[in-house]
């Protein structure tokens, strides 16, 4: 399996293939584009068949060797069965399987109309992060023990994949994680996970600004390639394609527990920020899983719902993005976004290049085939099953108080964002499958505001807040940044 670059042209940096363990350890390809494989591989009938019996390890193992065709095939197993266990994912709530990994939860089947949960925040953090972070984690190590080399993540953080990285590389040898967070924009509980942490491997970055604003300087620096060479720096932010690889499975997972055959079809709803997760959704569907529609969920911060709606790409300037209730959404532009434009526009790279180019200049792109438009392609976007919607702050209050009434089970603010929109795209016949995003007990301000009670939290986390913090506080400054890099590597 080869890699390209959605920018890779014959005159590009990135224009030679590359394989799975060399862009493991990377972010952005070094033309500024992601990477996504040469082609899609392809799953037989025969094979999601044999897959119906396979516990959550074992098929993850079969679907990350159609794309890891460089690690050793005994490696992976051992990789998949050592991530993908029950220890692991022990947060499983009352009346779930915690050997299911990501269990499913049937919420309505009223009228042929069948509503599903898939719980895929039962790991670490209690976020869906943990799904692929964890695998990421293993697989870092896995590769630095090769050749006992080291690695230095830095990486951004709206409150998830911070805690999710830091808990899947403590006291992994040879990782060194800087993780940059919007200063006082995480939820207390958020914040206490991450700083609470005292390995000597974490270091914690507080940043004066938003997301995007931790976001640009982990692009900045990462477009320094001999500073980034130097001092040996990876990422872990969801444009990561082993993120993104290992996100496939629940979709495989959730597929294949929800049906009996192979040729029935299933939808997924996704609460969406960075398009990662989707995008993996996207992937198992090029794969030819039987994907009917996949719905963006989006919040206040609506740039996708837009794009879906109508065929505009208008990103956010910093000061539009709203600070909301599900802040793990709160994004303005989407970083994952540009590969399924590629598969949009019909892999072309040129093209990819000069409206991701359009992205920077002009903040945005129209493929609405209006008069004056860049492109007409958005006719194209339901072939690939792509629908929409958005949800607001009353929403989420709403949905969190109606799923605790009518399903019993307390949902967190994404999740709410992501039942709400998935119940205006129901179909007779088709089951929807709404991703869990995160637990309740991580957003508890809003579970107050809507339920007058705390969330639940599982065992472990009953006093993180009162536990002592380390962070160090920075200026969104690229120059100040590199010089603290620098200055902890060590080199
Ligand atoms: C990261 C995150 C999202 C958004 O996922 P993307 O892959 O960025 O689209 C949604 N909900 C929660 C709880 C998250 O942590």
């Amino acid at each position: 399996m080869q890699y390209l670059s959605t920018r890779a042209t014959s005159a590009s940096a990135s224009r030679n293939p590359e394989t799975f363990s060399t862009i493991l350890l990377g972010g952005l390809a070094p033309d500024g584009g992601l990477f996504l494989p040469a082609e899609y591989p392809q799953v037989t009938l025969e094979e999601l068949s044999a897959w119906r019996s396979l516990s959550y390890a074992d098929l993850a193992y079969e679907i990350l060797r159609k794309f890891a065709t460089d690690i050793p095939d005994a490696d992976l197993k051992a990789l998949t069965a050592k991530t993908y266990t029950p220890e692991v994912y022990r947060n499983a709530r009352k009346g779930e399987n915690a050997g299911e990994i990501t269990p499913l939860r049937v919420l309505e089947d009223e009228g042929g109309n069948k509503l599903i949960l898939q719980a895929l925040s039962n790991g670490p953090t209690l976020a869906f992060k943990d799904m692929a972070m964890q695998l990421l984690g293993n697989l870092f190590e896995y590769a630095l023990s090769k050749d006992g080399d080291e690695l230095n993540i830095f990486g951004a953080t709206s409150g998830d994949t911070g805690s999710a990285a830091e808990y899947a590389m403590r006291g992994k040898r040879g990782v060194r994680v800087f993780m940059l967070s919007p200063s006082g924009k995480m939820s207390p509980f958020q914040t206490a996970q991450m700083f609470s942490l005292q390995d000597p491997n974490i270091l914690n970055i507080a940043v004066e600004g938003v997301f995007d604003d931790c976001q640009d300087l982990v692009k900045a620096v990462s477009n320094d390639l001999s500073f980034k060479a130097r001092h040996k720096i990876g990422t872990v932010n969801s444009i990561n394609w082993a993120r993104v690889v290992a996100q496939v499975v629940y979709y495989f997972r959730g597929y294949l527990a929800a049906t009996t055959s192979n040729d029935q079809k299933v939808s997924f709803t996704v609460p969406s920020g960075n398009f990662g997760n989707i995008c993996a959704g996207h992937i198992a569907r090029m794969m030819g899983l039987q994907i009917d529609k996949l719905v963006v969920a989006t919040n206040e911060n609506d740039v996708l719902d837009e794009f879906f709606r109508t065929g505009v790409y208008r990103v956010r300037k910093s000061g539009e993005t709203f600070h909301t209730s599900s802040p793990s959404m709160d994004i303005s532009k989407a970083s994952n976004f540009e590969r399924f434009i590629f598969d949009l526009v019909g892999r072309d790279s040129e093209r990819t290049h000069a409206l991701f180019r359009k992205v920077d200049t002009q903040g945005g792109f129209d493929l609405s085939g209006a008069p004056g438009a860049d492109g007409d392609e958005f006719r194209r976007v339901g072939e690939y099953g792509f629908v929409s919607g958005k949800s607001t702050h009353a929403d989420r209050l709403d949905t969190i108080r109606m799923a605790f009434d009518d399903y019993g089970i307390t949902v967190d603010t994404h999740t709410a964002d992501g039942l709400k929109v998935a119940r205006e795209h129901m179909a007779p016949g088709v089951p929807m499958i709404v991703l869990e995003t995160a637990l309740a007990a991580k957003f508890n301000e809003t579970i107050r505001e809507a339920l007058g009670m705390d969330a639940e939290r599982p065992a472990g986390f009953e006093d993180i807040e009162s536990l002592p913090q380390k962070f160090v506080l920075m200026r969104p400054n690229v120059g100040e940044m590199k010089t603290f890099i620098a200055a902890h590597t060590g080199l």
